[in-house]
């Protein structure tokens, strides 16, 4: 199927009323880490990322933060959007996808790991994924000021089900307080570290006062999802641009 046929006519905005949202998931955009490193087809290659951006771009779609995506999901605004997101705040993203989304006017969230803002991958170690630099603050904080958001993933990437509600409150809440603390502005974006969650874990976001979550769950944003149960469209290193579109549109 061509990218013509998958995405229709971009000029008949109503037909985009109720359509699902794809949210991507990305983590790390740079050059492969070699086999058979844990985890490897997450990190997406600069050149492969470049490639989607401008694909999306060129279809009629706007890639937008979850915040800037929050009207689409739902309120009153249609159009062709989707949704971009990084994962844990990785250097890399700052060095290779943040000038690829200026160029095509795109925004986007990165939820950071807040214990390791200027620190590395820390919490990975032990299942042998490369080490990898996380943003700084001062890189954070110039994310923030061209328009992307920032959300909080947890202060130490924690299996937030797997330990006592007291300590994933504690990581939840002093995740957000620090990375507020460090911008100077509003965090309302969470995401499960893992997608580890659970009715108490997504309780407790709720509590912390996030407005939005997001999970590794497969699948698009329909009207009447829990906005703290956010599906997302995992992107994988081997996907194609053709691959990424499909995942745009079905599902
Ligand atoms: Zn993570």
């Amino acid at each position: 199927m061509s990218a013509a046929e998958l995405i229709g006519d971009p000029k008949i905005d109503k037909s985009r009323m109720g359509m699902p949202i794809p949210i991507l998931m990305y983590h790390q955009i740079d050059v492969l880490p070699p086999r058979p490193a844990a985890y490897r087809y997450l990190t997406v290659s600069p050149k492969s990322f470049a490639r989607q951006m401008t694909w999306l771009k060129r279809l009629g779609f706007q890639g937008l933060s979850i915040r800037d995506l929050m009207p689409y999901l739902f309120g009153s605004k249609t159009g062709r959007v989707v949704g971009i997101t990084f994962d844990d705040g990785y250097r890399n993203v700052y060095e290779h996808a943040l000038p690829v989304l200026q160029s095509v006017g795109f925004t986007a969230t990165n939820y950071f790991v807040s214990g390791q803002v200027g620190g590395y991958n820390a919490w990975d170690e032990h299942i042998g994924i490369p080490y990898s630099s996380c943003m700084t603050k001062t890189e954070m904080r110039e994310w923030a000021s061209l328009g992307h958001e920032i959300g909080a993933h947890t202060v130490d990437h924690l299996w937030l089900a797997q330990v006592d509600p007291p300590i994933a409150r504690r990581q939840i809440n002093e995740s957000r307080d620090s990375l507020v603390d460090m911008l100077g502005q509003a965090v309302t974006s969470f995401s499960y570290p893992y997608g580890d969650l659970s009715p108490v874990v997504r309780d407790l976001v709720s509590e912390a006062g996030f407005s939005t979550a997001v999970t590794t769950r497969r699948g698009r944003v329909r009207a009447h999802d829990d906005r703290l149960l956010l599906p997302r469209r995992i992107i994988r290193a081997s996907d194609s641009s053709l691959g990424l579109l499909r995942k745009c549109v079905t599902g």
